[in-house]
């Protein structure tokens, strides 16, 4: 006989973790599958912030940035080690495009939505601008500080699995899901792990397979409605040198699209890009000219600071297709269910910072199918597990 759960979960990034997490915390035999390993997707090639997302201002997403900072709340609460405050720092220049005024407004608002959490704002004076780890002075015409986030994107999504499985989830690694098909009151699902095919059956089944989302969807019987959607790029490059503990937001000088620069395990964290990207989820990769881009960026705002690239990476967002250049899409995400009682939802885009408002979205839909049971925790006070 084959075993049976309430819930699979299908991938183990930071949503798959996330669902596993609060479906173990309200009692439900949860089994995450996961073909690789542990954030070996999208949630290990982040910019590992945990934060509101300060340009999301200027397409008027409003609610997604005061949930994300809602959500930011909550982590720097429930795993301080993992989440660390950080002074961000945004230098305006003669050539660049955002003014003094529009910066000053946009810190406001964020202030405004963050509830005056994690410090306010303020504009440095001319004299403290030495200060600011050799930061390109010409033409420099004033600096905004401003508080927000930083993590280990992977250390977060390993922590959060550690709590589901502390609650009971059965996590399994190195096994791919290969096909699901409805039956009766849910799905039998097949994964292979080292050759061997394994069948389980659940009453609900989530896709959290982030980019690979759309390919989970079509090993499903009978075909669920899919989401038509783009993969967009983005990279990374890391090189030598040090920041000290400070974070940079900076216009890039080709195109004016915010970049950031930050301190990473004592090197120079620079992205991210944005590129439609059509192929193997699995196989991308950071391009040259990805590359050049950010080098030209970190060399314009910190001379002194080496550009030969340490570590590149590449990871994909998943956005739904709307109208507009990709800068200006939508990062909410969306949940995509099979029927009005789901039994199937799959997961398309989303933040790291709002994995947990997420899964806690998933669950209150899947609350409609599943049995009722006593939550054991709230995800909102547990105190993540550090290794
Ligand atoms: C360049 C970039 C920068 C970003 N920066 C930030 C940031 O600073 N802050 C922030 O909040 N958000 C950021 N994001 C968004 C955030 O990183 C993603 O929303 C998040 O990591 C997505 O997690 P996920 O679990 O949905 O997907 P993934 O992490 O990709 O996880 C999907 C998992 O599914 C597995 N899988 C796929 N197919 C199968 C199968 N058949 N069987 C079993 N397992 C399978 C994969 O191996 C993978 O581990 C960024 C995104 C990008 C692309």
């Amino acid at each position: 006989m084959s075993a049976s759960y309430d819930v699979v979960v299908i991938g183990g990034g930071i949503q798959g973790a996330g669902v596993a997490q609060a479906a173990a915390v309200r009692g439900y035999r949860t089994l995450l599958l996961e073909q690789q390993t542990l954030a070996a997707g999208t949630s290990s090639r982040s910019t590992k912030l945990v934060h509101g997302g300060l340009r999301y201002l200027e397409s008027g997403r409003i609610r997604l940035v005061r949930e994300s900072l809602r959500e930011r709340e909550i982590l720097l609460r429930i795993a301080p080690e993992l989440v660390v405050r950080q002074d961000f720092f945004i230098p305006l220049y003669a050539s660049s495009r955002r003014t003094a005024g529009h910066v000053h407004a946009g810190l406001w608002l964020y202030r405004l939505l963050a509830g005056g959490s994690v410090g306010g704002f303020e504009r440095i004076p001319a004299r403290e601008w030495e200060r600011l780890d050799g930061l390109e002075t010409a033409g420099l015409k004033a600096v905004f500080r401003y508080g927000d986030a930083q993590t280990d994107d992977v250390a977060l999504t390993h922590a959060v699995a550690r709590s589901a499985a502390e609650f009971g989830a059965e996590i399994r690694v190195g096994t791919r899901f290969v096909g699901a098909e409805r039956v009766g009151e849910g799905y039998e699902v097949r994964s292979v792990r080292e050759g061997v095919v394994a069948t389980c059956e659940t009453r609900a089944l989530v896709n959290a397979t982030g980019p690979w989302a759309a390919q989970t969807l079509s090993r499903v019987l009978p075909g669920p409605p899919r989401l038509p959607h783009d993969l967009v790029a983005g990279t990374h490059i890391i090189t030598e040198g040090a920041l000290g503990k400070s974070c940079y937001y900076v216009e890039a000088p080709s195109d004016h699209r915010g970049v950031f620069i930050l301190p990473w395990r004592g090197r120079v964290l620079t992205g991210t890009t944005e590129r439609l990207y059509v192929g193997d989820p699995g196989l991308v990769a950071p391009t040259p000219e990805e590359i050049t881009y950010l080098q030209v960026t970190l060399a314009a705002y910190f001379p002194g600071l080496s550009t030969v690239v340490a570590e590149s990476f590449a990871g994909l967002r998943v956005l739904p297709k709307s109208q507009g250049d990709l800068n200006g899409r939508s990062r909410e995400v969306v949940l995509l269910a099979d029927a009005p009682r789901p039994r199937l939802i799959s997961i398309f885009g989303g933040k790291l910072t709002g994995y947990r408002r997420t899964a806690e979205q998933v669950m209150e839909r899947l609350g409609l199918v599943l049995p009722a049971r006593v939550p054991r925790a709230d995800t909102s006070r547990l105190r993540l597990p550090m290794g």
